[in-house]
């Protein structure tokens, strides 16, 4: 084959469609997962011991729960020229912490956050925040590219973790808010339409154009409050707790969004936009 060698080291929901993905791309491919028998039907290599993985490809794939699991796994395994791309989920800080472990063993790491769930893995959109050397990704840019779009966001290991979770951050927030709302109405088909108009409109150009408009403020670090002050937001924040409330139901993310604004609205905001908001997130209590 013409396509470099991988190992695929973890193959839960992600790794397995990893490895079958690098398989149908033509990669001579070797995985090792640490419960055994999770490699049937990929077409890969089934590896005995990490180690073995590892030794078969210099191009290794990783894919576990966190990067403990790394640390666990490839005690043993001989990292010499080795480059470790991994797309596990952990803190900016540990990644910075894993990146030196790499190179103590003479590897080098390059993290990853993989924006797409398993069945997006290689699909028009799918996208990888990429974090490290540059020359480690782009020398397995071709192979990496099997998995989706390579945005290499910089040297600073903790930076792919940084972009992915704030990513994961805007997703986890809208849905839940959404979750809520269907919840509050009764009915997430009849709200639906309306939440799908709010949230394109969010995106576009015109008066609802929050991403936008916000992005212009935050960045000018000036929050114009003239049509909707904050205060008044503040007020009607409370109102929504109070809706869920008067349902008999949780207000745990509405009453985060309320205190959040009460404490803006304490510290003076109260004339300003709802980017005043950024304030109170640069300066936890
Ligand atoms: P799964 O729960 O399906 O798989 C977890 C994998 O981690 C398994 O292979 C498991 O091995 C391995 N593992 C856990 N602990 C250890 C350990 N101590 N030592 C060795 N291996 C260990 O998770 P996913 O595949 O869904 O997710 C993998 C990573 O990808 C996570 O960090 C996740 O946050 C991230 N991710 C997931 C997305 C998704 O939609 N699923 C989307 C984007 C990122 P074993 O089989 O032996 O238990």
């Amino acid at each position: 084959s013409s396509q470099e060698a991988v190992t695929v080291i973890g193959l839960g929901a992600m790794g397995s469609t990893m490895a079958s993905t690098f398989v149908a791309a033509g990669h001579p491919t070797t995985v090792w997962n640490r419960t055994p028998g999770k490699a049937a039907g990929l077409g890969a290599t089934e590896a005995a011991t990490a180690a073995e993985a590892v030794a078969a490809s210099e191009l290794v794939v990783i894919s576990q729960v966190d990067y403990a699991a790394m640390f666990e796994s490839l005690a043993d395994a001989d990292l010499n020229g080795r480059v470790l791309v991994n797309l596990s989920s952990d803190s900016p800080e540990k990644l910075r912490e894993a990146s030196r472990w790499v190179a103590e063993r003479g590897g080098t790491l390059v993290t990853a956050g993989i924006m797409v769930p398993p069945p997006g893995i290689g699909k028009p959109g799918a996208y990888i925040f990429f974090a490290g050397p540059e020359e480690a990704v782009t020398a397995h840019k071709p192979a990496l590219e099997a998995l989706g779009r390579v945005d290499h966001m910089g040297t600073d290991p903790g930076l792919a973790m940084l972009y992915y979770q704030a990513m994961l951050n805007i997703f986890w927030t809208t849905l839940i808010s959404y979750f809520y709302s269907a919840s509050l109405v009764g009915s997430a088909e009849r709200l639906q339409p309306y939440a799908a108009t709010m949230l394109s409109d969010l995106t576009e150009d015109g008066p609802m154009g929050f991403l936008r408009i916000s992005t212009a403020a935050i960045e000018a670090g000036e929050h114009p409050g003239a049509e909707n002050n904050l205060h008044m937001q503040a007020v009607g924040a409370e109102h929504v707790v109070q809706a869920f409330a008067e349902s008999g139901l949780d207000v745990t993310v509405p009453g985060a969004v309320a205190e959040l604004f009460a404490r803006a609205d304490e510290a003076g905001y109260g004339a300003d936009g709802l980017t005043a908001l950024v304030e109170m997130v640069r300066k936890p209590r």
